[in-house]
């Protein structure tokens, strides 16, 4: 059996016994196992903030940023190999591996891109110099300089690569040394990226570590330099920021966690409309791909009532476009859930909101033994403004509940609101007064609004994809973290400073 190792201070390393296995979800068979028992985290840490942190930081933006370039294309190298392990690992389909290898290739390269344009700089200044006395020779300028600790990297299960990637990216090209912990269930293209990585020769000493199985006693270790990064659920996000340590030493803590993210469908589109087909298009998408267990998944449906059997029978036609099953199999569209264990909480998140909702397609499984195959399914709720449930419970799984509406906008945005923070949100509309009134209500409860109009209709990436140019990330329920979005991304990594003194002294210093 393979026994999958961390990497830590510069080694590879297997903890104590067996420790948790790795499935292939469409055949139940075990791959793998993980064990971080009797490691030295303590240890790891310290390396990579005495070792690893200064040879980041004495790099420059732009050797940062060839660092990263060269890392994704090492890793692309590999595309196949991980390909094939993102199908037995997190039984996925071809293409959905290629939306979570790719995808992490791909904003590697791109804050390899930014990096290079930062150029010669080894840390960012925010703003311009401001006058802050009665001279103008007394001057104040914002800094932003990288924290000293280690960028401690906790991913969910959904996204071995391109979570591993997105979140290295950002901490690398700020200067902060990098431990990724994946989620132990599927683990292994997390694990191989890190062979590759190791193997590439690019890293300085103590740059990255790789935690394979539990967290352990990490967040005893931390220190109030480090930052965690956390994408996961809500419960766990709840449990590190409360963890007494991390609050003793005000660790800095990003929490991206789940989120019941909605679509509009506004009262002016017609079922013959470019809108329309788009709305059928990118839902039944967001049900489909990587069996809807992506955290930007599209939860909640919010359609005219005039409109809404049309929905219904048109997302049916639409879903009947992914066949379900082992994604090994010639033309299956949509593999299986990501790790046995889901099963049994996709099927009772299900139930409970059968319970208030009608199913309109698909079924409930009724055993969870077998493959972890949950095919689509429709779900309706004609009372969504009395219904809490079908706001509070993420299901995780290929699911989407349809809810009618009056057509007003700012009852449509009171309902959309009800998630209490989320990822993102779809406004389909071209009535400006109706996609502008929807926008700027729910704008504050999201991290992103995509406004799905005829103008975009064939450009449009689709609320499920994360784009390293833009914000991830949403208030409330949804962790109110923020990644990515540019430079934004490095935010996280830095300690902005203002600093105060001679402007000729500032200029010479901060080369301003
Ligand atoms: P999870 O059970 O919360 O686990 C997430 C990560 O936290 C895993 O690496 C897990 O390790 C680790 N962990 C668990 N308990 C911990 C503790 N006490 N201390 C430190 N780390 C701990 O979530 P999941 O089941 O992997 O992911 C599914 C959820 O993630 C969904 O709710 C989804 O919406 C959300 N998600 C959000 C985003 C986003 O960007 N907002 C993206 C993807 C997924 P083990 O695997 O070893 O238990």
């Amino acid at each position: 059996m393979l026994q999958l190792r961390s990497y830590l201070e510069d080694r590879w390393i297997a903890g104590e016994g067996h420790g948790a296995s790795l499935h292939d979800p469409a055949s139940g068979a075990v791959l793998a196992q993980a064990s971080t028992a009797g490691l030295d985290l303590g240890a790891a840490l310290h390396h990579a903030r005495s070792v690893g942190g200064p040879a980041l930081r004495a790099m420059t933006f732009a050797q940062r940023g060839k660092l990263l370039v060269d890392l994704s294309k090492a890793i692309h190298a590999h595309r196949d190999e991980l390909l094939e392990l993102s199908r037995t690992n997190t039984g996925t389909t071809l293409k959905d591996g290629k939306f979570d290898v790719d995808g992490g290739t791909a904003t590697m390269a791109a804050y390899g891109k930014l990096g290079e344009e930062l150029g010669d700089r080894r840390y960012l200044l925010d703003g311009d110099q401001e006058t802050i006395g009665r001279s103008p020779r007394f001057s104040g300028q914002h800094v932003k300089v990288p924290r000293r600790g280690v960028a401690v990297h906790i991913n969910a299960f959904n996204f071995p690569v391109w979570g591993f990637a997105e979140k290295l990216a950002c901490a690398f090209l700020a200067g902060m040394p990098v431990l990724t912990k994946p989620g132990t269930s599927t683990a292994l293209p997390a694990h191989r990226v890190g062979e590759i990585i190791v193997d590439s020769g690019l890293l300085p000493g103590g740059a990255w570590a790789l935690l394979c199985g539990s967290a352990g006693d990490l967040l005893d270790h931390l220190g109030s330099q480090d930052v965690v990064a956390f994408t996961g659920s809500a419960a766990t996000g709840a449990k590190i920021r409360g963890h007494g340590n991390v609050i003793a030493r005000s660790v800095r803590v990003n929490v991206e966690a789940d989120s019941l993210n909605a679509a509009v469908v506004g009262p002016d589109v017609e079922t013959d409309s470019e809108t329309w087909d788009l709305f059928l298009r990118e839902v039944s998408r967001e049900i489909a791909q990587k069996s809807g267990q992506k955290c930007t998944a599209t939860r909640r449906v919010f359609v005219p009532e005039s409109l809404l059997d049309d929905a219904i029978a048109g997302l049916t036609e639409r879903l009947a476009e992914y066949p379900a099953g082992n994604p090994s199999d010639e033309g299956v569209r949509m593999g299986t859930l990501a790790a046995p264990a889901q099963m049994a909480d996709v099927c009772h998140g299900l139930s409970q909101l059968a319970q208030v909702c009608d199913i309109v397609h698909g079924e409930i499984p009724t055993s969870t033994d077998g493959p972890a195959l949950v095919k689509p399914l429709l779900l309706v709720c004609k009372n969504p403004a009395d219904t809490p449930i079908v706001h509070e419970l993420e299901v995780f799984g290929p699911s989407t509940t349809l809810m009618p509406y009056a057509g007003n906008a700012t009852e449509v945005a009171e309902l959309v609101n009800r998630g209490d923070g989320g990822l993102v949100a779809t406004v389909y509309s071209d009535d400006l007064a109706f996609a502008g009134t929807v926008l700027l209500e729910i704008a504050p409860y999201h991290g992103r609004v995509l406004l799905g109009s005829s103008r975009i209709a064939e450009h449009s990436t689709g609320p499920g994809m994360v784009l390293p140019s833009l914000v991830h990330g949403g208030p409330g329920r949804a962790g109110d973290g923020m990644e990515l979005g540019g430079i934004r991304g490095l935010n996280l990594y830095t300690q902005t400073c203002a600093v105060q003194g001679a402007r000729p002294m500032l200029d010479k210093i901060l080369g301003t």
